[in-house]
């Protein structure tokens, strides 16, 4: 026999850096807000580049979020928050790639689930846990920005050390400071061809 439930969606939203991801997944968050619907935001632990616990647009948007480093954290906030309608998680890319199989077993219970997270690192390479995330995901929103050489739309994120584009991983040690990443689009894109 055939038992109908009701279970979650999964929104990927996703893309280069300064693509509006953040701001996106704000802007879902708002809509839950405006329907009276409870929600968390989590964000990995090991990302500490910015503020600890908000998750923040470049516009100055911003939402408390919770620091998580792994699916017990988000379990034992379920176990003490039983209506929560949807779970959302930014900055996956952060994460072991495992993260995806619970998220997709937690949408079957009934949970929405909204991801955020970067689609490739600065050599152009994919992030696996994004593309897991990509691949059951219901929905993905994939986002560009604009290339800072020609304004096409772009969909890379460059990295520059002290002005010169970096294409591979270095050992040199760099200097938090000297290190800037700028939207490029595939013309512009420098990359390592080995
Ligand atoms: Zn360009």
């Amino acid at each position: 026999m055939f038992v109908s439930k009701s279970t979650g969606k999964i929104t990927l939203v996703t893309g280069p850096m300064f693509s509006g991801k953040t701001l996106e997944i704000l802007r879902l968050v708002d809509q839950l807000e405006y329907s009276n619907k409870e929600y968390v935001i989590f964000k990995p632990s090991i990302d500490s580049s910015e503020d600890e616990f908000i998750i923040k647009s470049r516009w100055n948007h911003s939402k408390k979020a919770n620091k998580f480093s792994g699916e017990d954290d988000i379990e034992r906030y379920l176990l003490n928050n039983p209506n929560t309608y949807a779970v959302i998680i930014d900055e996956i890319q952060f994460m072991d790639k495992s993260i995806i199989k619970y998220l997709d077993r937690l949408c079957f219970r009934g949970i929405n689930i909204i991801i955020g997270g970067l689609d490739r690192d600065y050599s152009g390479k994919p992030f696996d846990t994004t593309s897991f995330a990509a691949s059951i995901a219901d929905e993905v929103r994939k986002l560009h920005s604009i290339c800072h050489v020609c304004g096409d739309a772009a969909f890379l994120s460059q990295k520059f050390y002290q002005n010169r584009a970096v294409t591979k991983d270095s050992k040199q040690i760099e200097l938090k400071n000297d290190v800037l990443y700028k939207p490029v689009c595939r013309k512009h894109f420098k990359y390592d061809e080995n």
